[in-house]
């Protein structure tokens, strides 16, 4: 893996755009798409080749899921989760945690390894089962493990919480044959600055070819994340890509790429998707002033509308005018409050394929914001008319 930083905002930002060159290159900042056992949950493999090109390619993929799955000889023998998923060309990257099954336990966690809550029950997992896990996948690239806390947990369990993610990491790089080339370094720290800056700084010096920042979306203050992020982010060399987990929302993501984040993982879209939610937040809107209107209402947030509500029963219009995805160019919003009212799967299927291109598609203009030098200005605008619309919706 190689990453190059192609292009960073004047003014002092950070915010920066790069190519991660792995398989192809994948112009960042990127989103990881969330998956389910290997697959995003409700998009096949065959609809997978209908997201945008190279955008849809970089997937997360949790070895946790896998613990009951079959026997981790069977998947090395098939040669790997790209060959058992029929994905030779998608770049899988392993973390072991998600938001939705596989959630960190830090009560039970303890010093021989992290504790996650899966469907299955409490899964205590070592630095070495995790290694062997991984290296039966065979991922492109994998993220070390690590002991997250939420943000409410006392200094010294935060303490604690960074000598033990060290520590793992350690061992984690020990225990993989290609010594750490494909690694990305888990940062920890809570909501410590001091303890940030301590375990971006211990995770920097190691042999490792990015960092995973995590942590986030555990309870944390939205109005210190900003700095917590920045304290991180000035520790890393600008050389290697950061990802940062967890972060979903269009404004967080915006406040990430602000902070010099790269790349992104979160359970966003299939949260929207089981909440009957379809994006219709205008994308295209570099170099030109977001237009009044474009924020539309109807029983959502403005980034969002809620499709189970009765206002779309009769409306026969797409869920985004512009949107050239497959949901849009073949239905209605009729039709998928219909699907969801009659509990259809189908209704999942075509909400998240619309999710997703439309929030790559979001991603593609925070790339093109940052190459022609007007990040600032994007970031702005789209956050003004975010509380604009939140200020009137409360009046
Ligand atoms: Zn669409």
């Amino acid at each position: 893996m190689r990453f190059v930083v192609t292009k960073v905002c004047g003014g002092g930002g950070k915010a920066r755009a790069g190519v991660l060159h792995i398989g192809g290159g994948i112009e960042t900042p990127a989103l990881l798409l969330s998956t389910r056992k290997g697959l995003p949950s409700f998009v096949s493999c065959d609809l997978l080749a209908s997201l945008p090109l190279p955008d849809s390619l970089l997937l997360h993929v949790c070895p946790t899921h896998f613990i009951e799955g079959p026997p981790m000889k069977t998947i090395s023998n098939i040669g790997g989760l790209h060959r058992m998923l029929g994905l030779p060309d998608h770049i899988l990257v392993a973390a072991a945690g998600d938001s939705i099954e596989s959630l960190p336990s830090s009560e039970a966690t303890n010093k021989f390894g992290a504790s996650f809550d899966t469907p299955s029950g409490r899964r205590l997992v070592k630095p070495s089962d995790y290694m062997e896990l991984v290296s039966c996948m065979k991922p492109n690239l994998w993220a070390s493990l690590a002991d997250e806390v939420p943000a409410w947990v006392t200094e010294k369990r935060n303490k604690t919480s960074v000598d033990r993610t060290l520590r793992w990491l350690d061992a984690c790089i020990a225990l993989d044959a290609a010594a750490g080339a494909n690694s990305f370094g888990f940062i920890v720290g809570g909501s410590s600055i001091e303890q940030r800056r301590l375990c971006a700084t211990e995770v920097a010096k190691r042999n490792v070819s990015g960092f995973w920042i995590g942590g986030f979306g555990l309870g944390d203050d939205i109005e210190e994340r900003c700095s917590l992020l920045n304290a991180v982010t000035d520790c890393l060399p600008p050389e290697k890509p950061r990802l940062v987990s967890r972060l979903g929302l269009p404004e967080e993501v915006l406040e990430g790429v602000a902070a010099g984040i790269d790349l992104f993982d979160s359970t966003y879209i299939y949260q929207l998707t089981m909440g009957g939610f379809a994006l219709i937040f205008p994308v295209d809107m570099v170099g030109r002033e977001m237009q009044n209107g474009l924020f539309n209402n109807d029983g959502g947030d403005s980034t969002k509308i809620n499709l189970r509500a009765t206002t779309y029963r009769k409306d026969t219009s797409r869920l985004v005018d512009s949107c050239s995805c497959f949901t849009c160019q073949n239905h209605t919003r009729a039709y998928l409050n219909h699907l969801l009212n009659v509990h259809e799967m189908l209704a999942q299927i075509l909400l998240e394929i619309h999710n997703t291109h439309h929030y790559l598609r979001f991603f593609r203009s925070i790339r093109e914001a940052i190459n022609v030098g007007e990040f600032d200005v994007f970031r702005q605008q789209f956050v003004k008319k975010r509380r604009a619309h939140i200020t009137a919706a409360v009046l």
